[in-house]
């Protein structure tokens, strides 16, 4: 039976990081992963999905270059699949590249699902592999609410591998993947119809950018229904989906999306047999080291369910690593992450929200800064399109506690202000900083209450 120092299980953005470091630090380590390497972010997430959002994009800078004189001769043709195919070369590129670089650090690449048989055992198809550590690193996997009928529809892994791109689509969910897929597949010319329970978009952003870019989303000409809950869906002899709401209300469209969250990947991989606590939609437990209830098993990533997020996923694989390597207690913040919604117009953030301030503060304590215009592209011609920046400070301390941004490059702006927020920036020094003009981003540093 082979042994390792760690068995990392996932080859996705988290074990991957964290196999080659400790492999790197002279340890050890084997990786398991069934599938391409890369996990969520590389086949069925960030990556390709970034793509789409560039490619749907060019709709909406086609008008903008009409009011900059480009005239165009004939209607432009989108074909998904040229944009399908080069994006899957693209994704394979990046799966060798991964398992080159997992190679180079010298980590085993185990092909193959891995169960695990005993706190230092895991077993991949006929073979038993131990390990001194085994570190789990899942990830997760779209989760659809158990509405009758909702086997039909579809989730976001399907989205990459459509035979052929939807003209009508209907979105169940109003979290980061319904409004970047209802923007992309309004981009790529579908019809939209969004679905969402509550009242409002991304529940966790600022809520004036978020019902901001509600408006814009609904110019662009999704359909937004708020207070819409789901009772049943069906597929229709043509091959349609039929949405029945409750109130009775029907929406056909031709495919269906639920983008309803996601859950841990942990199915058949055995925590129960070896006594690894979890929650009870399935996220792993770990305490402030990621060590699990089972005291040589670990796990980082999006099967904690801390910050589903890719970098924060590598952040956890080189903290623990650090941590095995230098043999000591293990430092992790989860302060300040910066983060975009990929949608048209885009939505970024980083640090509090002004009720989030003023839940970990008091509202006397907080002053919102905020400017609305419209940018420069847009001033051509008679889109409405606008920069939405609010800035959350604290007034005695003068501390700029969070910046939230929708416009054009938001993400692209928030992670330069990440920076100053994570460096304890206060609002004199943000106004103290000339800005770079013409930008969006210069209003930031000339923000007056
Ligand atoms: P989110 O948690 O962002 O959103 C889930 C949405 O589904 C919410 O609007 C929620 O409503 C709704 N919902 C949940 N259950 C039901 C139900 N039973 N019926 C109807 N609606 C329901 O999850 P996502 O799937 O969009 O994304 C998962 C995670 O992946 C994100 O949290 C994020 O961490 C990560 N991600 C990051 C991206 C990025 O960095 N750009 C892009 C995509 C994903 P309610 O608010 O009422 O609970």
């Amino acid at each position: 039976m082979r042994r390792f120092s760690w068995i990392v299980i996932g080859g996705g953005s988290g074990g991957v990081r964290a196999a080659r470091r400790l492999a790197e630090g002279g340890l050890s380590v084997a990786l398991v992963e069934e599938r391409a390497l890369g996990g969520t972010c590389v086949n069925l997430g960030c990556v390709p999905k970034k793509l789409l959002v560039h490619a749907a994009s060019y709709s909406e800078q086609s008008i903008v270059a009409a009011t900059m004189g480009w005239e165009q001769r004939s209607q432009p043709l989108h074909k998904w699949s040229v944009l399908r195919e080069r994006k899957d070369a693209y994704v394979a590129n990046l799966n060798a590249i991964y398992s080159s670089l997992l190679q180079k650090a010298g980590v085993e690449i185990i092909r193959g699902r891995a169960s695990i048989v005993a706190p230092d055992c895991v077993r991949v198809g006929q073979e038993e592999y131990t390990a001194t550590n085994i570190l789990l690193a899942v990830g997760s996997r779209p989760w659809k609410p158990s509405i009758p009928g909702s086997g039909v529809a579809l989730v976001s892994d399907h989205m990459f591998h459509l035979e052929s791109f939807p003209s009508t689509i209907t979105i169940v969910g109003g979290g980061y993947i319904a409004v970047e897929f209802a923007s992309i597949c309004r981009g790529l010319g579908a019809e939209v119809n969004l679905l969402v329970r509550g009242d409002r978009l991304l529940s966790s952003f600022d809520a004036e950018c978020a019902r901001m870019l509600g408006n814009a989303l609904r110019d662009r000409g999704v359909r937004i229904n708020f207070g819409s809950e789901v009772s049943e869906v069906s597929r229709n002899p043509a091959g349609g989906c039929e949405v029945l709401l409750a109130g009775g209300k029907t929406i056909s469209s031709q495919e269906l999306l639920f983008a309803t969250g996601r859950r841990a990947n942990t199915e058949s991989l055995g925590l129960e047999r070896v006594g690894v606590s979890s929650d009870a939609d399935g996220w792993i437990k770990v305490d402030a080291n990621f060590r699990s209830s089972v005291p040589s098993i670990y796990a980082i990533g999006d099967c904690i369910n801390r910050v589903q997020l890719t970098p924060v996923a590598i952040r956890e694989a080189e903290a623990l690593a650090s941590a095995v390597l230098g043999g000591r207690e293990l430092e992790f913040s989860y302060a300040d992450i910066p983060t975009a919604v990929f949608c048209h117009p885009e939505l970024a953030t980083v640090g509090l929200t002004e009720e989030q301030a003023c839940d970990s503060y008091s509202s006397e304590e907080i002053k919102v800064y905020r400017a609305e215009f419209r940018p420069l592209v847009y001033a051509l011609g008679a889109k409405e399109g606008k920069v939405l920046l609010r800035l959350v400070v604290h007034k005695s301390s003068d501390r700029v506690l969070g910046a939230h941004m929708l416009g054009p490059n938001a993400a692209e702006i928030i992670q330069g202000l990440a920076i100053a927020i994570s460096a304890k920036a206060t609002k004199t020094m943000v106004d103290k900083t000339v800005g770079i003009h013409p930008t969006s981003a210069e209003e930031f540093v000339t923000l007056e209450a």
